[in-house]
């Protein structure tokens, strides 16, 4: 569902451009809102979300899809936790929809599924892996990495029940806002995948932006 934001980029609290193949690693505080843009257009945002309080309790793709009855996230959606607990909200979305069931990239899962050269190129695994190495204080571990959403990442189901990254939908310029519902560590991985049309063969850099309503 196509929703548009009213929300000013002038009047937000902070602002970070993350380029492609880097992260973003941040809390977000219940009630704040958070915008993340795709600035060029067909880039995939690998994103996991833990409760700031307790990162033990995570972003859960399962309770998410069973709870609002649609494969897909939009704007609507709700985020559930591990324990099905409503984590955000995903308050608007100029793309329309977003994927959850893809996974994310890994060097074990680029010498599958495409070569065995492949297996040092740099991944969103590899990302995610190096914040939690820099940055001790949120208390994530290896162990932690889990569920993900992949923000305008276009992997549709067919009617065999079979998975494929097709051709991004998004465009320059189009975003997805949403609502912290209890304090969340943001962990996004800019993703650096060149071997699919995740990214349309070119990573591009997003943008972050939060607002405290
Ligand atoms: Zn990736």
């Amino acid at each position: 569902m196509i929703k548009h934001s009213e929300r000013q980029p002038e009047l937000s609290l902070h602002r970070q451009v993350v380029g492609a193949g880097d992260y973003y690693f941040d809390v977000i505080r219940a009630g704040q809102v958070f915008r993340i843009l795709d600035l060029e257009g067909n880039q995939a945002a690998d994103t996991l979300f833990y409760n700031a309080a307790d990162p033990s309790e995570h972003y859960s793709f399962t309770d998410t899809i069973r709870e609002q009855g649609n494969l897909y996230l939009t704007a609507g959606s709700v985020l559930r936790s591990n324990e099905g607990r409503p984590m955000l909200e995903m308050l608007a979305d100029t793309c329309g929809r977003h994927d959850t069931l893809g996974g994310a990239c890994a060097s074990e899962s680029n010498t599958v599924r495409y070569d065995l050269e492949k297996r040092c190129m740099h991944s969103c695994r590899d990302s995610w892996m190096l914040a939690i190495a820099e940055h001790p204080e949120f208390g994530l571990g290896k162990t932690d990495i889990t569920h993900n959403i992949n923000f305008f990442m276009n992997v549709p189901v067919t009617a065999a029940g079979g998975l494929t990254f097709e051709d991004g939908i998004s465009a320059a310029g189009k975003y997805v806002e949403l609502k912290a519902l209890m304090d969340v560590i943001v962990l996004i991985s800019n993703c650096p995948q060149l071997n699919n049309p995740c990214n349309g063969y070119n990573p591009t850099p997003i943008e972050v932006m939060t607002w405290e309503k």
